[in-house]
């Protein structure tokens, strides 16, 4: 594999704009009221006046072994050669197995169009050169985004800086995901 794409997010830096969520939407055909990246609120830390409110983003984790992927009888949700998560909505058959199998709750059911959908990591920026949305318009530069295999890129250079702080969500699963947080360092914050 010639990539390895991951995200890397930084708690500490994220305010809660939801920019992500909301950018998210641009290029997706996403179904009414579904967000394929939002946050969860973990409340307000700290002793007044020094507060501060913290959250956790979620998506989909494009995780190197999806259990997604595995119980897909219709061969629609593949890992693509850059180690993103897809789906093949001409394939899927809207079983939704997969939805009950990701353990990220990250996958949704578009009832017009009985397929399963997520994220895409914005393949098609992706294609084009760019960036996805969600790291565009992030308000606190808390999203960074690049390749794994690359020792030289900003994500490699960022998880070998913070190799003692860095963690992924329910690694204890054996999923693998590619997502990355790097944890609040604020005073009185929680303690993922
Ligand atoms: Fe599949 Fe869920 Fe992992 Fe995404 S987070 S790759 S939908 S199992």
């Amino acid at each position: 594999m010639k990539k390895q794409y991951i995200l890397v997010i930084d708690l500490d830096k994220c305010v809660g704009c939801k920019g992500c969520s909301v950018s998210c939407h641009d290029g997706h055909d996403i179904a009414p009221g579904v967000n394929f990246c939002w946050l969860d609120q973990k409340g307000v830390h700290g002793v007044y006046p020094d507060l501060h409110m913290s959250y956790f983003p979620r998506s989909c984790m494009h995780c190197t072994k999806p259990p997604c992927a595995d119980v897909c009888q219709a061969n629609a949700t593949f890992v693509n050669e850059e180690g993103i998560v897809l789906i093949d909505e001409d394939l899927c058959t809207g079983c939704q197995e997969c939805i009950a199998a990701c353990p990220y709750q990250a996958r949704f059911f578009h009832q017009e169009k009985q397929v399963v959908q997520k994220c895409d990591r914005c393949i098609h920026l992706l294609q084009i050169g760019e960036t996805p949305n969600c790291v565009i318009s992030c308000q606190g530069t808390a999203r960074i985004f690049g390749n794994a295999v690359d020792s030289n890129s900003e994500v490699s250079k960022l998880l070998k800086e913070n190799r003692d702080i860095a963690f992924r969500d329910k690694e204890e699963l054996g999923v693998e995901p590619n997502v990355y947080y790097l944890p609040v360092r604020k005073q009185g914050a929680y303690t993922p």
